[in-house]
């Protein structure tokens, strides 16, 4: 029996296979727990439908994250369909392109902010609204997915760290608010990994070249590495663990300073 045995998990982002939502939902699959799936337009439908039923999941609903009435549509067919929910997975995340590349003074307009921190904070709010109530009764819990931007200046970033702060917060507020409810509300803070939103990011291959240089495990993350986490913190090992940013980037948050491997000191 895996630890997240009888569980029915909602797993918002799959947009590929190199998805960190599609890594949360194998290891989830993994662990014993029942998965559905939203996407966010008819292109990635055809793509999320044959993934979903790779790991037995027969519930796949559309999903833009900035219109409400998907939201409640999609809670509805979770209560109709399963008639309560245990976990919710939030790994969504957008800012218009030309906002994440170059000077963030000059790139970042009022829309970008707004586009920024509505599909990649306010979203966590709308949804964990909706799902509390078929959490009622359960141990809930509800897990997003930020980066060092949101604590950290990181070239190219730009707004998206202002919106990924936001989130963390919105995880603090979260947790604070629907504690009393047994419902707990974590992220996960990932080091950098090369998927589709990743590849909007300016310079981001220079990222992962840095990370793999100074990390104290000296590698990149991968999805495995995140859905492991998350698997920990969705189940009852992490059952005293709610409003917490965990760092799963090989200890790259941590240097703070390094040196060439070459040695190349004085
Ligand atoms: P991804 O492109 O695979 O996933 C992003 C998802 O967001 C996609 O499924 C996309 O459809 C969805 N999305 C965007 N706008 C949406 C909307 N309006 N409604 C519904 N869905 C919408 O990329 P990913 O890297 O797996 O991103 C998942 C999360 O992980 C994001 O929050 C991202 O910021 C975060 N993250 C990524 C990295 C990284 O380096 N890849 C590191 C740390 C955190």
């Amino acid at each position: 029996m895996g630890i997240l045995a009888g569980r029915r998990a909602l797993i918002i982002g799959v947009a590929s296979d190199r998805s960190i939502a599609w890594g949360i939902a194998q290891a989830f699959h993994a662990a014993g727990a029942e998965l559905a799936f939203t996407y966010a337009n008819d292109r990635l439908k055809e793509r999320v439908e044959p993934m979903a039923e790779s790991v037995g999941s027969r519930i796949v609903l559309p999903l833009d994250v900035t219109v409400d009435e998907q939201i409640d549509e999609v809670f509805a067919q979770l209560k109709e369909r399963w008639g309560g929910l245990d976990i919710l997975v939030h790994a969504v995340a957008f800012a218009p392109r030309e906002a994440i590349a170059g000077s963030f003074t000059a790139n970042t307009t009022r829309e970008a902010f707004r586009i920024a921190h509505d599909v990649s904070s306010y979203s966590l709010t709308a949804l964990a609204r909706a799902a509390a109530p078929l959490m009622a009764g359960r141990a809930g819990a509800v897990v997003t997915l930020s980066y060092l931007g949101a604590v950290r200046s990181i070239p190219s970033y730009n707004v998206m760290g202002l919106a990924k702060a936001s989130l963390e917060a919105n995880v603090r507020f979260l947790a604070a608010d629907l504690g009393p409810q047994n419902i707990r509300v974590n992220a996960i803070s990932a080091g950098p990994i090369k998927t589709l939103s990743a590849a909007g990011v300016g310079g981001f291959r220079k990222m992962l070249a840095r990370v793999a240089q100074v990390a104290p495990l000296r590698r990149n993350v991968t999805t495995e590495d995140v859905g492991k986490a998350a698997t920990f913190l969705c189940s009852d090992l992490a059952s005293g663990v709610t409003g917490e940013i965990l760092y799963v980037d090989n200890g790259f948050s941590h240097v703070g300073m390094s040196f060439p491997e070459d040695g190349a000191e004085e």
